[in-house]
């Protein structure tokens, strides 16, 4: 275990998120909808690393991130790292890794997208990521920045 994580205090099973940006991790709460479902979480703000000035950590207890999840963590956080703990051991680690498109997974920002005026129309986007990550609606075009995802 590498001493970033041992500045989190050790949990039995459950899922550690390191490398998140700085900042964003109070997003990736909200996104990944991890408040008030009865399990301990943690977060760490501004944490001190060497990889980046610093970086947010999360520490999710009883709970190992979907697939899905993991997707949406990626858009808010490229490059973040997601550690699987069973019994205090990392059993899995993952980068979270960018997908070339998403489905289902957030909302369009044009109220005229069909997207958002037929009903059980389901959104699509294209990932782009050149300088900066934004997502394009496949439907309309509507390009949307990475701070700005409203994910469903
Ligand atoms: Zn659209």
């Amino acid at each position: 275990m590498s001493d970033n994580l041992m500045r989190v205090q050790p949990i039995r099973n459950g899922t550690v998120i390191d490398h998140i940006k700085a900042g964003r991790g109070r997003k990736v709460l909200d996104a990944l909808e991890l408040i008030d479902k009865g399990t301990t979480i943690t977060l760490l703000m501004h944490v001190p690393s060497k990889k980046n000035s610093s970086k947010d950590v999360i520490k999710i207890e009883d709970r190992e991130l979907s697939e899905s999840e993991s997707q949406k963590l990626a858009l808010l956080s490229p490059g973040a790292q997601v550690n699987i703990i069973r019994n205090f051991v990392v059993a899995e680690k993952n980068v979270a890794s960018l997908p070339s498109s998403i489905s289902e997974m957030a909302l369009c920002s044009n109220v005229n997208c069909i997207t958002n005026n037929e009903r059980g129309a389901i959104t699509n986007f294209n990932i782009i990521n050149n300088e900066s990550l934004s997502i394009q609606c496949v439907y309309c075009g509507r390009k949307i920045t990475e701070d700005n995802i409203e994910f469903i």
